[in-house]
């Protein structure tokens, strides 16, 4: 894969249970690119890659990838691309093996797409869509600069399970502050209840320079979350979750929580909702260690501030 590093268009992102997966860029960078903490494409304009320069990537991914189990679609929001059934019918037909085909997708490009080109796009192959909630609690969603209400995002992830898709959700934890941990905990679990996602992935919020969320931290205007706080957010998000045949990950290092120089807290995964009790068992065990420590413990923001972290 070295060898094609400067000659092939990687997308720079891509959910960390996508690891393994075969990358295959349709769109660069993010149409909105307006989140407060948010980094990922702020140097880059977004566009669609035209149609023939696809076809050609995706041969190209073949001779590099030489099996895929699973591909997943760079950038953000692919369904903003018109020709986006075209284009996954030939990575289909180039990769016949791929057992899933994933992209990112924003609830708003959801919403906006008709009932018919959704339903092309799913049965042209691909299997899933990756939606960033982030937060379920309007006032959060407000100064994320999210671009989507409550309501929207409930519509976009039953519109996507209409369609046929697999749905999953991130949530950012810690998004709600020192001084809205609570509402965001709860309203994020009322928007995912009614959204009802085949998986919910847990990120916590870390803010990197540059951010206009780091720069409301520096001017006192926000608050990050506090170890403990994050810990009862994650509680209270999980208590109020009442969702079936649901998977929940905590698949990112930014979960972690540190004390002592080791990971105390990884995070909490399982199937719900028959998991439920173990994984509320497991952070009541962090709380309980938490509270009780006379370690600093240290979360995804510290660390980053102490240089530990580069890229997240
Ligand atoms: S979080 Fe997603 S939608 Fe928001 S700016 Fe970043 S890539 Fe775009």
């Amino acid at each position: 894969m070295l060898r094609y590093m400067n000659t092939y268009d990687f997308p720079p992102y891509r959910p960390p249970n996508e690891a393994e997966s075969a990358l295959i860029r349709i769109t660069r960078g993010c149409p909105w690119n307006r989140c407060t903490f948010c980094f990922m494409y702020k140097d880059i304009r977004f566009e669609t890659k035209p149609l023939e320069e696809v076809r050609k990537d995706v041969n190209t991914a073949r001779q590099i990838y030489k099996a895929a189990d699973s591909i997943f679609l760079g950038d953000s929001d692919n369904l903003t691309h018109k020709e986006l059934p075209e284009i996954v019918k030939h990575i289909r037909k180039t990769f016949p093996e791929a057992k899933r085909i994933t992209a990112y997708a924003r609830a708003k490009t959801i919403i906006k797409r008709k009932m018919g080109f959704l339903t092309d796009v799913r049965k042209a192959g691909l299997d899933r869509l990756h939606i960033g909630l982030e937060s379920g609690d309007e006032v959060v969603l407000d100064w994320l600069c999210k671009g989507a209400k409550p309501e929207e995002m409930v519509e976009a992830g039953l519109r996507a399970r209409q369609a046929g898709f697999e749905v999953s959700f991130y949530v950012l934890s810690g998004a709600g502050g020192r001084n809205r941990w609570k509402e965001h905990a709860i309203n994020s679990a009322r928007v995912l209840n009614a959204a009802k996602p085949d998986f919910i992935r847990l990120r916590t919020l870390t803010l990197k320079k540059g951010t206009p969320l780091k720069k409301k931290l520096e001017s006192g205007e926000f608050e990050i979350t506090p170890p403990l706080e994050r810990l009862k957010e994650v509680r209270l998000f999980l208590e109020n979750l009442a969702v079936n045949k649901c998977s929940l990950a905590s698949d990112h290092v930014t979960n972690y929580l540190w004390a002592g120089g080791t990971a105390v807290y990884r995070g909490i995964t399982g199937d719900l909702p028959e998991d439920k009790k173990t994984m509320l068992q497991m952070v009541d065990k962090a709380i309980e260690f938490v509270e009780s420590t006379e370690e600093e413990v240290k979360d995804s923001n510290r660390l980053y501030e102490e240089g530990y972290f580069t890229a997240l």
